[in-house]
């Protein structure tokens, strides 16, 4: 590295974290709308500074989609906002849906050299904050252009047609990737709307559905087919979607199916499975299937069972639904927990309880069949487990009662197994989740998968990764049947 070099290094690297701002503890309980309120210009250009563009680029490497990271910032420090979103979207289909959901601190960020180096006065400096980057310039774009970024040209149409089951991060992702090469695609989807667990999960106080929604309203100007409220493997199969008109199926189907703890009153009154919980307390009773459109009843003491970043989401919610004592039981300790530390923060400021090292034994109703309580035991921690995380032991005589007239139980999703069960050849393992090759050809020609269907329960860029790898092999197929 030449003098001049280094000294621009130092330079950037004496450049101080910029804070992204968020709503106020306090008010944003009151309200639905995302806590961070995002990048200004100004700091964002000073925060794109500080990436200091080493050439290894171990960010982008860390990345799942392998964003261009570096360049991108070189284009936000020089002011070209749009050149820097549009970097960000020849990798990523949803830049600004991973710059907010994301867990940066285990990928791009995790990985930044800046978070790392030690200043000559001995002080440490946060990573760049890539994520709020990514999602500060590809909605500044959007705001510009008012919409999505037109594609660059319009294929012409192959004849070639896919099924696309389910409309979550890898499915869309399919779905766009193949429409704009030409090829027809129609999406099928279990809830009334698409979006998978971005609409359906997810709070609007992590990230606005108004993102999702513009997304889907480009994804329909490209010509792709949304078809709702279809449960593939009951109302159609895989094998009569292939006989009749596509070429081929993606199946992006997830891993929605809440955990249950097993225990004595999970039937009782009050009690929620996670995503049950959130989807009726973030979304409209017309987004909803009819058996969830009742109004959750305001809560007063709510549990909520389970440490990850789904328990946080139904924490939150409960916050927002005006309970006044929201808990959250967790068996083990804060560091074996595996959900985003940004996320407990956040928890703790709106004014949420952990009790942690603490386990559930079962739920207490009344006679009425009301929830009224969760009995819990404290635990220690003993010797590491196969997840490698310390096990929680039961301290004998130490059970108590947790009062709550709602419950969340928030311990984990789990693969549906109708497709693999009523799909012809389709391989899946015990846990029902679909086998795929490196690039995510099924053992039945023709049937593609990705996603949360194929790794379990993961994240929306893990999801959108598998997509676009599949994307890249449909098309491929596609070729030899020309
Ligand atoms: C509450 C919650 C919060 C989360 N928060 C984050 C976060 O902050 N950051 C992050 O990175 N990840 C988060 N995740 C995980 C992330 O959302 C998932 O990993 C990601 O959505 C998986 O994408 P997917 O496309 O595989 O499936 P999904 O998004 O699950 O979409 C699958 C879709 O397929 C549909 N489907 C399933 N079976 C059928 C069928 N037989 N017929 C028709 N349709 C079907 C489902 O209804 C669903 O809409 C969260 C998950 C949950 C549940
Ligand atoms: S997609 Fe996720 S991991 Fe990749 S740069 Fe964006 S925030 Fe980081």
């Amino acid at each position: 590295m030449s003098q001049q070099q280094t000294h621009l290094v130092h330079r950037k690297l004496d450049i101080g974290v910029q804070k992204v701002p968020k709503q106020d503890a306090g008010d944003r309980i009151q309200n639905w709308d995302e806590t961070y309120l995002g990048f200004d210009l100004n700091a964002a250009k000073i925060e794109a500074q500080r990436c200091i563009q080493c050439p290894s680029a171990p960010c982008q490497e860390a990345c799942p989609v392998s964003n261009d990271i570096p360049g991108a910032f070189a284009l936000i420090e020089e002011g070209d906002i749009l050149g820097a979103a549009d970097i960000f979207r020849e990798t990523s289909n949803l830049p600004e849906m991973c710059g907010r959901l994301c867990p940066q601190e285990s990928l791009c960020e995790g990985s930044c050299v800046v978070g790392f180096a030690i200043r000559p006065d001995g002080h440490a400096e946060p990573a760049v904050t890539i994520g709020k980057l990514e999602s500060f310039c590809t909605d500044f774009q959007r705001r510009e252009l008012d919409g999505y970024p037109r594609p660059k040209y319009s294929a012409a149409s192959t004849g070639r047609s896919i099924g696309i089951i389910g409309s979550g991060p890898a499915g869309l992702a399919v779905a766009e990737i193949l429409a704009l090469d030409g090829h027809s695609c129609t999406v099928f989807e279990f809830w009334p709307e698409p979006g998978g667990v971005l609409v359906y999960g997810i709070p609007n106080f992590k990230m606005r559905k108004q993102i999702v929604d513009d997304y889907i309203e480009y994804l329909e100007g490209l010509g792709i087919a949304f078809k709702c409220g279809v449960y593939v493997g009951r109302d159609i199969t895989v094998d009569e979607m292939l006989d009749g008109e596509f070429d081929a199926v993606f199946l992006g189907t997830g891993a929605g199916v809440g955990n249950e703890l097993g225990i004595e009153g999970e039937n009782l009154t009050g009690v929620h499975r996670a995503t049950d919980f959130l989807v009726r307390g973030n979304l409209e009773p017309d987004q909803l299937p009819e058996n969830l459109r009742d109004v959750l009843a305001k809560p007063r003491n709510v549990a909520v069972i389970g440490g990850g970043d789904t328990s946080m989401d139904c924490v939150r919610t409960a916050m927002r639904l005006g309970a006044e004592n929201v808990t959250c039981v967790y068996r083990r300790t804060e560091a074996e927990m595996l959900g985003r530390a940004e996320e407990r923060i956040n928890a703790r400021e709106e004014g949420v309880n952990f009790d942690m090292l603490t386990a559930p034994l079962r739920i207490i109703g009344d006679e009425s069949g009301q929830v009224t309580g969760v009995e819990c035991q404290r635990m220690e921690l003993g010797e590491p487990d196969d997840s490698g995380r310390r096990r929680p032991v039961p301290i004998e005589g130490s059970e108590f009662v947790i009062e709550a007239d709602t419950v969340a139980i928030a311990i984990g999703y789990g693969a549906d197994p109708v497709v693999p069960k009523t799909t012809e050849g389709l391989n899946a393992t015990g846990k029902d989740l679909i086998e795929i090759d490196g690039s995510g050809r099924t053992s039945r020609k023709g049937v593609f998968a990705g996603g949360d269907n194929v790794n379990g329960a993961d994240l929306v860029v893990t999801a959108l990764a598998d997509g676009r790898r599949a994307a890249e092999a449909i098309s491929e197929y596609f070729s030899t049947l020309d």
